[in-house]
């Protein structure tokens, strides 16, 4: 073969190089606009059917010299790369994304706003056990000028011979130390049979780690007029989080705070793995607010400074914590509440690091 003849021979390729990099793009805007269409009349985006159609109808036409599986192997990668053009278009769609809207979603608790910058606590025991230790842990939260008070009422056990939490007792002493105490109050409820009785008594409605995919529930939710702190599921993937949102969202919703609060791993060390890059990722990927559980994340009292001068540096809206008059006899977490005097030491200790607290 001469040189001239090579040479030749790879100007061909370059051509047609160039020619199957024009035909794929079309393919591809194609697809595009196929995935529109399947979007507006809420059609997925994979169709096997269609698909097996026509990796036979390729096998068919095919003369050599590549044989059946390698052509089929070729094709797939194209189908992939489309399918996942597709789902890029779905996920821009999102109304929770930051494509979607490019302000910070801003959220009006009686007055008090999260998401506006100003970097906010959320503290109170793990379950509310009684009036007079949910009044004691408020009078400690305002003391540090602390506005949210948090307190579990129908409490996620791992076991059900364990404290189940007081029910509606629960919201209804949460409201009256709320009003005592001029704080806003934020609890879980885990069934829409409850959400009547948490919009009479609290003004944040919970929805935990363990409920993050109970679709019905995030329904029920999503047609309240209260906000929601949605927490990450115990091994959602950032997608999945983004997509419970869209939940509440598109059901009428809109005041939604994200919650990171540790994802199950394989590390033993913490009760759960703080997955502290998850706050710039949601705070890039979504407008909404974004806080951060140290108490759940780590279930460890000795990490709680840490890893909220952690979520306040990278950018957290937020951080909640547990507090319990005397952690020892706590109903539920006993492990991982502070006291009061270590509650001292944490406001001491996260303040300079941006929290903010009004006198
Ligand atoms: C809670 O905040 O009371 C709680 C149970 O947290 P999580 O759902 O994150 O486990
Ligand atoms: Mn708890």
């Amino acid at each position: 073969m001469s040189e001239n003849e090579l040479e030749q021979l790879r100007r061909r390729i370059d051509e047609l190089n160039e020619q199957i990099l024009d035909v794929i793009s079309e393919r591809a805007s194609l697809v595009q606009k196929i995935g529109e269409i399947k979007k507006q009349n809420g059609a997925p985006p994979y169709d096997p059917i269609r698909e097996r159609a026509i990796l036979d109808r390729i096998v068919e036409k095919n003369q050599g010299p590549f044989n059946t599986e390698t052509l089929q192997h070729l094709f797939k990668e194209i189908f992939k790369a489309s399918l996942n053009l597709q789902e890029d278009d779905r996920r821009k769609g999102l109304l929770v994304s930051r494509k979607r809207k490019l302000e910070d979603t801003i959220i009006d608790i009686n007055g008090e706003t999260i998401g506006d910058g100003k970097q906010r606590l959320i503290a109170g025991p793990c379950a509310v056990e009684s009036y007079e230790q949910t009044r004691s842990v408020a009078e400690q939260v305002k003391k540090h000028g602390v506005k949210f008070l948090r307190g579990g009422a129908f409490k996620p056990r791992t076991s059900p011979y364990d404290f189940q939490g007081l029910g509606v007792e629960g919201l209804k002493i949460l409201r009256q130390v709320g009003d005592e105490f001029q704080l806003s109050v934020i609890s879980e409820i885990m069934s829409a049979n409850d959400l009547d009785a948490a919009e009479q008594y609290i003004d944040i409605i919970q929805i935990g780690a363990r409920n993050m995919q109970n679709f019905e529930l995030l329904k029920a939710v999503g047609s309240s007029n209260k906000p929601v702190l949605l927490k990450r599921g115990l091994s959602a993937t950032i997608d999945e989080y983004m997509k419970a949102a869209e939940y509440v969202f598109t059901s009428g919703n809109e005041n939604i705070i994200l919650c990171e609060r540790g994802i199950r791993t394989f590390e033993k060390a913490t009760r759960n793995t703080l997955d502290i890059s998850a706050v710039p990722i949601l705070k890039q990927e979504t407008h909404l607010p974004v806080f951060v559980d140290v108490t759940h994340a780590t279930g460890r009292r000795d990490l709680l400074i840490p890893t909220a001068r952690a979520a306040l540096a990278i950018g957290a809206d937020g951080v909640m914590v547990e507090v319990h008059p005397d952690p020892s006899v706590a109903l539920s977490d006993s492990a991982q509440q502070m006291d009061f005097q270590q509650f001292d030491a944490f406001i001491d200790a996260i303040k300079p690091y941006g929290l903010y607290t009004q006198a």
